[in-house]
C-alpha cells in the first residue's frame, strides 16, 4: 500500500504566503514511489497554489467541505467546487471542527458522502479525547465515531476512503501517541473497517495525526497498520515537513 503524508495547514498562510511555502517545499521533496504527499493549504489559496502542483508529485487536499453540491449555504464550500479548484483529498470531522464548531459524526457522515458523490477522497478524522482516553473509552469512542460517520458507505468506495486516527490530546500539544497507543488503536480501526466492508475494507489507508515532527516520524512510520500521516505544525515549516516526507531514506 502507498503510504500518504499530508500536511493541514489549518487557518494560516495568506495566498501569497502559501504560493512561497509551495515553492520553498517542492525542490526539498523526495521523488519516492512509495509515497505520496499532499497539502491543505486554506480554501483562499486553493486556486493559487493548484497551478504550482500541476505537474508535481504533490497532491492537493482542502481541509473541510460542505455537504451540499450548491445552492443558498452562505459561507460554504461545496465538493463540486473543490473539485474544480484542482483538490483530491478532503479532510472531515477534523477535532478542530468538532471542538469549535460542533461538528457531529452526522455531519461526518453527510460530508463523507458529499466528498464521494463528487470525486473526492475523504480523510475522515476520529480520535478520543484525553479524558475519554483517561476513562479507557478510547476505543468506544473511535468505534462509534466510525460507526456513525461511515454510515452508507458502501465496499465499492473504499479505494477513495482513508481514516486519520488523530488523538486530540497529541494535536499541536508535543505529546505525540506512543508507537503501542498508535498500533492498538489503528489495529481496532483496520478491524472496524473490516467489518464494515469486509476484505474490501483492508485497502483502506488508516493515517496517524498527533504532534508528528522530523524527530518521531521514522519511529511512527515503522509502527504496525500506519499508512501514512496527518501532520499539522510542523506542515507549516518547508524544511521539516520535507524531512518528515523523507523519513526511512
Ligand atoms: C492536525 O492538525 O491534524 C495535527 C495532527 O496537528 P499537529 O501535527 O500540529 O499535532
Amino acid at each position: 500500500m502507498r503510504r500518504l503524508v499530508l500536511g493541514n495547514w489549518k487557518m494560516n498562510r495568506t495566498v501569497s504566503q502559501s504560493i512561497a511555502l509551495v515553492r520553498s517545499l517542492l525542490p526539498l521533496l523526495p521523488r519516492s514511489a512509495d509515497r505520496e504527499v499532499a497539502i491543505a493549504p486554506p480554501f483562499t489559496a486553493l486556486a493559487g497554489v493548484a497551478p504550482l502542483l500541476k505537474g508535481s508529485a504533490v497532491g492537493l487536499a482542502a481541509q473541510d467541505l460542505f455537504w451540499e453540491d450548491e445552492g443558498p449555504y452562505t459561507g460554504e464550500i461545496s465538493g463540486l467546487m473543490l473539485q474544480d479548484a484542482g483538490v483530491t483529498y478532503v479532510l472531515v470531522a477534523h477535532s478542530e471542527r468538532r471542538r469549535h464548531l460542533e461538528e457531529t459524526d452526522r455531519v461526518a457522515a453527510l460530508k463523507v458522502r458529499a466528498a464521494l458523490r463528487c470525486g473526492l477522497k475523504p480523510i475522515l478524522c476520529v480520535g478520543e479525547d484525553e479524558t475519554e482516553r483517561a476513562a479507557g473509552r478510547a476505543r468506544d469512542v473511535v468505534r462509534a465515531q466510525m460507526a456513525r460517520a461511515l454510515e452508507g458507505s458502501v465496499p465499492g468506495e473504499t479505494p477513495h476512503l482513508q481514516i486519520a486516527y488523530e488523538p486530540v490530546w497529541a494535536i499541536g500539544s508535543g505529546r505525540a501517541a506512543t508507537p503501542s497507543q498508535v498500533a492498538e488503536m489503528h489495529d481496532l480501526i483496520r478491524a472496524e473497517l473490516r467489518g464494515l466492508y469486509g476484505e474490501t475494507g483492508s485497502v483502506v489507508r488508516v493515517l496517524y495525526g498527533g504532534s508528528v515532527t522530523a524527530e518521531n516520524v521514522d519511529e511512527l512510520m515503522r509502527t504496525p497498520g500506519v499508512d501514512g500521516l496527518l501532520v499539522g505544525g510542523a506542515a507549516l515549516h518547508a524544511g521539516q515537513f520535507a524531512r518528515i516526507v523523507s523519513y526511512g531514506l
